[in-house]
């Protein structure tokens, strides 16, 4: 309940003051509001947008220290690989915008979700827009958690999927959203502080497919905020592929 009153005060600052920078209140020089130059001063946003850009691990989608080199895969997927195919980003898990996720998912600070669904948006146009998807699927928030923040934030990243799609190519996409058939049905305790052994142990079952919709044969894009050591992404993928997925790909805003 508590979540609302923040998000009726967010919407109300928002209108009272429009076009002030979210960290350092300065006034913004108006530009459009699916822009993070819409929510952040120019200062703050730095020259140093942490952009999503190779070389990467084509797997896991980890990005590598150094910035020469080729992409290759990296020593995790050697070892053990993730269910998901192929991970992509629209950032890095850093700077302004690990702060602004931060604000989005934990302060309500929903005047963000436009401008980080495009950033999204474009990063599906660079790595995914011709490969096969046939379902994109955001995370879902256990029922109890969703009742409380008021909003599942990875579903605000895809909800204008389609006409953002539309307008960009001039065709519907061949992809439909659907944010109701994966459910988490398992309440997980938080996995800050976990590693990645706990982690995968904490969200085991966690998942489960409950869409009318049959999965075989048919490429998932799951889309999240974050992806720090996967296990969220892998037990969601996992649950998809036991209901006959073929393929699970994740998209995610910000990669750890
Ligand atoms: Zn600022
Ligand atoms: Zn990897």
């Amino acid at each position: 309940m508590f979540n609302l009153f923040k998000l009726i005060a967010n919407e109300f600052r928002a209108l009272v003051f429009p076009g002030t920078c979210l960290k350092c209140r300065t006034l913004l020089t108006g530009k459009g509001e699916s822009s993070l130059s819409s929510c952040y001063c120019t200062g703050c946003l730095g020259n140093e947008l942490p952009h999503y850009i190779p070389p990467f691990c084509p797997c896991c989608g980890k990005v590598f220290t150094s910035r020469t080199g080729e992409s290759h895969l990296c020593e995790d997927c050697l070892r053990r690989p993730p269910v998901v195919s192929r991970v992509r980003a629209a950032f890095e898990y850093k700077g302004v915008v690990r702060e602004g996720i931060g604000q989005f998912k934990y302060n309500s600070r929903l005047s963000l979700a436009r401008p980080f669904e495009s950033c999204l948006f474009h990063a599906f146009g660079i790595y995914l827009a011709g490969k096969k998807i046939d379902l994109i699927v955001p995370i879902p928030l256990y029922f109890k958690k969703a009742r409380q923040r008021g909003f599942n934030q990875s579903y605000l990243l895809v909800r204008n999927f389609v006409s953002l799609y539309r307008e960009k190519y001039g065709i519907p996409p061949d992809w439909t959203i659907d944010a109701k058939g994966l459910v988490r049905v398992k309440q997980t305790s938080t996995q800050t502080g976990l590693d990645i052994v706990e982690r995968r142990k904490n969200l085991k079952q966690a998942f489960k497919w409950k869409g009318r919709e049959s999965l075989e044969g048919k490429s998932v894009l799951l889309v999240d905020d974050v992806y720090t050591t996967g296990a969220t992404c892998d037990a969601a993928a996992g649950a998809l592929t036991d209901a006959g997925a073929d393929r699970v790909d994740a998209l995610v805003l910000a990669r750890a």
